[in-house]
């Protein structure tokens, strides 16, 4: 537990973060999850005043099966979600209850419930973040992102465009790939017992 909250924090500096987690990345010696949540927290509060809002994918696209006006998606999602999902956000490491968290089923897109990841290639990533190694057949897209001053590859869904997180290239057997996830972007649906 300890070791896999330690490993987190150290792989923060070139996994997931968003500018949110600038203070936390800069620090050089190791600190308490408290700590680095505060931090997070902190961060994330001095953002909105600076007005942190990176245009999500949708914003931009061409065409998604499923579109709605910011107004409108504003209205469907809690302001976590709407932050993630439309306006490219990142939730603070370890505050999803989908983090640490096993069951079998399958996990959807928040914003358009599109089936995204199968339960049994989620892993343990120990960064904070639900993690998986390989998405569902054609349910994400991909683009590349810079706004943090190097390359990343962004990940969407691909019928509402919402953004769900990045993929590295860290990842586990088979795929070697590591998609990591915003939890508040994904909603569970346990696997149903059938004979
Ligand atoms: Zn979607």
């Amino acid at each position: 537990m300890v070791a896999a909250v330690r490993d987190g924090e150290r792989k923060l500096p070139d996994n997931c973060r968003s500018r949110s987690f600038v203070i936390v990345s800069d620090m050089q010696t190791p600190i308490s999850r408290s700590k680095a949540l505060a931090a997070v927290a902190a961060a994330g509060a001095a953002a909105l005043f600076l007005g942190r809002r990176t245009p999500a994918p949708a914003a931009t696209a061409e065409h998604y099966q499923v579109a709605y006006t910011d107004e409108q998606w504003r209205s469907r999602l809690s302001p976590e979600a709407y932050d993630v999902l439309r306006h490219a956000g990142t939730e603070a490491p370890g505050s999803s209850p989908l983090d640490e968290f096993f069951k079998p089923g399958t996990y959807a897109c928040a914003g358009c419930n599109l089936a995204l990841f199968d339960s049994k290639t989620k892993f343990e990533s120990g960064t904070g973040w639900p993690s998986f190694y390989q998405p569902l057949p054609h349910a994400v897209q991909t683009t590349s992102d810079s706004s943090l001053g190097f390359e990343r590859t962004e990940v969407h869904c691909s019928r509402c465009g919402g953004h769900l997180g990045h993929v590295f290239d860290d990842g586990p057997k088979p795929t070697g790939l590591r998609y990591c996830m915003n939890g508040v972007a994904l909603a569970f649906h346990p696997a149903t017992n059938k004979a």
